[in-house]
C-alpha cells in the first residue's frame, strides 16, 4: 500500500532529510586524494548521531556501516573500509540515509575527482531533475520512470534496472518501487502527500550488473563508470518538495 503523508508527518521526515543534508555535505568537505572511505563513513556517522539521528544503513539487513561509497564501475551499495583511499580521477558516489523520531530520508550524489566521467554526471542531474519535473499530483509513476529512461538515453546513457527508487517514510523503503524505465501513463496515479526517493543510476556503458565479491557493492558487468543522484520528494500539486534540497551546492 502506498501511505499518504500528514503534515506532521512530512515535516518529521524533513528534519531526518536535514541530517541527511548536512551528514553528506561533511563527507563531500573531507574528500580528496588519498582519504579513506572508512574516513568519510566516520565524520557521516558523527554528524546523523550528533544530530540526535540514527544512520538508517548501519544494520539495514547486516550493512556494516552508516555510508554507501562506490567508485567508478560501483553502481551503489560499496561498503566504506579503511583499507579503501580515494584518489584523483576517481567518480564518487556517497549515499545516506537516516531515521530521526521514526521518519526516514534518503540522498545521493556522485561526482568526479578528475575529468573522467564529467558527462556521465551531467546526465545523471539531468535525470534526477526530469524526474523531479514530472512527479506532481495527478502524474502516473510511470511518467516519473519514463523521463528518467529518455532523459539517460537523450543524453546517451543507460540507466540501471535491477535496483530502482522507492516509496519512503516510517520505513526506509516503502511501496511504491520507483524504476528508472518504463512506459509513460502507467502506475499508480500520484496524489499530495506521497513521500519518494528518486534515484537514477545510470552508466556509460551496458546497465547490467553483479554483486561483488563482499556481497554488498553492485558492478557493472562491463566495468563501465556509473553515477547515482537521489533525493527524497512529496509530491504536491505542483512541483515537488525535495525534503534533501541542499546538496545540489557543494556535490
Ligand atoms: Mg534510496
Amino acid at each position: 500500500m502506498i501511505t499518504v503523508k500528514s503534515a506532521a508527518e512530512i515535516e518529521l521526515m524533513a528534519r531526518a532529510a536535514e541530517v541527511v543534508v548536512d551528514a553528506l555535505r561533511e563527507a563531500r568537505r573531507r574528500v580528496e586524494p588519498g582519504v579513506t572511505t572508512a574516513a568519510l563513513d566516520g565524520a557521516v556517522r558523527r554528524a546523523i548521531e550528533a544530530a540526535g539521528a540514527r544512520p538508517a544503513f548501519l544494520g539495514y539487513r547486516g550493512f556494516p556501516a552508516s555510508t554507501c561509497i562506490s567508485l567508478n564501475e560501483e553502481v551503489v551499495h560499496g561498503i566504506p573500509s579503511p583499507e579503501r583511499t580515494v584518489e584523483a580521477g576517481d567518480v564518487v558516489s556517497i549515499d545516506v540515509g537516516v531515521e530521526l523520531e521514526g521518519y526516514f530520508a534518503d540522498a545521493a550524489f556522485t561526482f568526479a575527482l578528475g575529468d573522467d566521467g564529467l558527462a556521465l554526471l551531467a546526465g545523471g542531474r539531468r535525470c534526477l531533475e526530469a524526474a523531479l519535473a514530472r512527479c506532481r499530483a495527478g502524474a502516473r509513476l510511470g511518467d516519473v520512470s519514463h523521463a528518467i529512461e529518455r532523459t539517460a538515453a537523450a543524453n546517451g546513457f543507460q540507466v540501471i534496472r535491477e535496483y530502482v527508487g522507492h516509496g519512503i517514510g516510517t520505513r526506509m523503503h516503502e511501496e511504491p518501487q520507483v524504476p528508472n524505465f518504463g512506459p509513460a501513463g502507467k502506475g499508480p496515479k500520484l496524489v499530495p502527500g506521497m513521500t519518494l526517493a528518486l534515484e537514477p543510476m545510470v552508466v556509460e556503458g551496458d546497465w547490467h550488473t553483479k554483486v561483488a565479491g563482499d556481497e554488498w557493492t553492485v558492478v557493472t558487468k562491463d566495468g563501465g563508470l556509473s553515477a547515482h543522484f537521489e533525493h527524497t520528494v512529496v509530491v504536491t500539486e505542483n512541483e515537488p518538495r525535495v525534503l534533501t534540497a541542499g546538496w545540489e551546492e557543494f556535490a
